[in-house]
């Protein structure tokens, strides 16, 4: 196997347990990649899932982590075919992840050329004091 094919396989064991444990219960804070509707701008909003499903706290009023964002005028962003490694990738679906998945994401979708919010990302790195 090469190098690129171990690792990727790696990526996909890594990507299948996250997805599992955080469908699973959530303990801890999660996150959902929505598209904004009229600049398909990338932005990272908070999320729970209940009994399996992904619910946004607050429905009505939830804003991305930058705060810039409304989720009133976002949509949802699901299987994309993304290049990882010169490999092929394809993610079934942006929603729920845990930080470390959602930071993978966030750079998976930015080096494949898509506009991801830099402040939202930025909200998943704690800031050294
Ligand atoms: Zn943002």
């Amino acid at each position: 196997m090469s190098v690129v094919g171990y690792l990727l396989g790696k990526a996909n064991i890594k990507i299948k347990v996250a997805e599992e444990a955080v469908m699973e219960e959530s303990k801890f804070p999660l996150y959902s990649f929505l598209r904004l509707k009229d600049s398909n701008e990338i932005h990272i909003f908070p999320a729970v899932v209940v009994e399996g499903e992904t619910l946004f706290p607050c429905k009505e009023d939830v804003w991305s982590l930058c705060q810039k964002a409304n989720y009133a005028d976002a949509e949802s962003f699901e299987r994309q075919t993304l290049h990882f490694r010169g490999e092929e990738i394809t993610v079934e679906k942006f929603r729920c992840l845990d930080a470390d998945l959602a930071r993978f994401y966030a750079a998976l979708l930015q080096s494949n050329g898509y506009e991801v919010c830099g402040t939202c990302v930025s909200c998943l790195y704690k800031t050294v004091k």
